[in-house]
């Protein structure tokens, strides 16, 4: 199973992604906490990255797509995998499908779409800066990277829609039930 989750920022694809590899023992990959990990560690991509994140913006195709190639690689991820944040524009997209094929790995099977609509984004977003503090969860920045997501990422339900790979989920109700609406759908 190689499942991408597709949703703005806060649509729950962090949360859904950790009771997949739960429930199909297939590890998650998510470009979002490699690079808060590589912040968190000073490494120079991690310096690179943090101005970056922080504005919301999109870090540089070629970092995140060589954490990426990087992860795919090792030997648990040969049975599956779930990506989390990644791709976020179709120059990702089209990166994933020719990797994927020089990997020899089967393509991605479902793009799950969390349909969350902007204002209940916005209220998470907000909250989960109350509770985490997250440097780029402050209203400012939220609104730049709803507006980035619907800008640089929407597009990709398209990019998988010609491929017949889109399923749209729910992304309101209490976590089970969104886990519920995922499962049924793969
Ligand atoms: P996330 O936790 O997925 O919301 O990612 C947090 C931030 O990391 C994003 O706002 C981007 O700055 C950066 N990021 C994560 N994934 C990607 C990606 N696939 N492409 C570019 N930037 C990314």
């Amino acid at each position: 199973m190689r499942i991408i989750l597709l949703g703005a920022p806060g649509s729950g694809k962090g949360t859904q992604g950790e009771k997949l590899v739960a429930h199909y023992g297939i590890p998650k990959i998510s470009t979002g906490d490699a690079l808060r990990a590589a912040v968190k560690a000073g490494t120079e991509l991690g310096r690179k990255a943090k101005a970056v994140m922080d504005a919301g913006q999109l870090v540089a195709n070629e970092i995140v797509i060589g954490i990426v190639e990087e992860r795919l690689g090792q030997d648990d991820a040969k049975k599956g995998f779930i990506l989390d944040g990644f791709p976020r524009n179709t120059a990702q997209a089209e990166t994933l499908d020719a990797m994927l094929v020089r990997l020899g790995q089967p393509g991605i099977s479902r793009a799950v779409h969390l349909a969350v609509a902007d204002e209940e984004i916005i209220a998470r977003l907000l909250d989960r800066a109350q509770k985490e503090g997250r440097d780029d969860d402050k209203e400012d920045v939220i609104r730049h990277r709803i507006n980035v997501y619907n800008a640089e990422t929407h597009p990709l339900l398209d990019y998988y829609g010609k491929q017949g790979k889109v399923v749209a989920v729910d992304g309101i109700g209490t976590m089970d039930q969104i886990f519920d609406r995922i499962v049924a759908t793969l």
